[in-house]
């Protein structure tokens, strides 16, 4: 059965989209750890992160890059920071996480509860910003 991501992807599912290129998709975590929390995924469906091929991992990062780069230009942090996890979706992502202090790196806080309308948003300014980036 395809992941919840694949499903994200085939335009099943719903999501806040920000980018899209051949080989990877980019869309706004639905439980963000902080304003802006993004995931980068890779259109194949491989469950953990180091088993995708060296290819598809560079790939991945210079897509990854990129939606930083919108990311850190729309969203007030001091850095984007990067996480690897997968304990909850068995298909290999990035999370983007727009640092404003330490705190927004724990999954497991108190979150901020954003509303459709507010993510749908701030989803329109990144992909904007993402469709300027050279
Ligand atoms: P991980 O697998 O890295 O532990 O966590 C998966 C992440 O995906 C979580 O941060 C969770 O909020 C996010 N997530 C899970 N299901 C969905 C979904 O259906 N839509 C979106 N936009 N994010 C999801």
């Amino acid at each position: 059965m395809p992941s919840i991501f694949s499903k994200i992807i085939a335009g099943e599912v719903p999501c806040h989209k920000l980018a899209e290129d051949e080989h990877s998709f980019a869309f706004l975590d639905i439980n963000p750890n902080a304003p802006g929390h993004a995931l980068v995924v890779p259109k194949r469906e491989v469950d953990r992160y180091f088993d995708l091929e060296d290819q598809e991992l560079a790939r991945l990062n210079q897509f990854a890059k990129k939606v930083a780069r919108a990311l850190e230009a729309v969203v007030p942090c001091q850095r984007v920071g990067v996480a690897i996890v997968g304990l909850e979706v068995p298909h290999a992502h990035v999370h983007l996480i727009p640092l404003r202090a330490m705190d927004d790196f724990h999954f497991n806080k108190p979150k901020p509860k954003p509303t459709h309308e507010e993510l749908a948003q701030l989803a329109d300014k990144i992909r904007q910003q993402f469709d300027r980036m050279p």
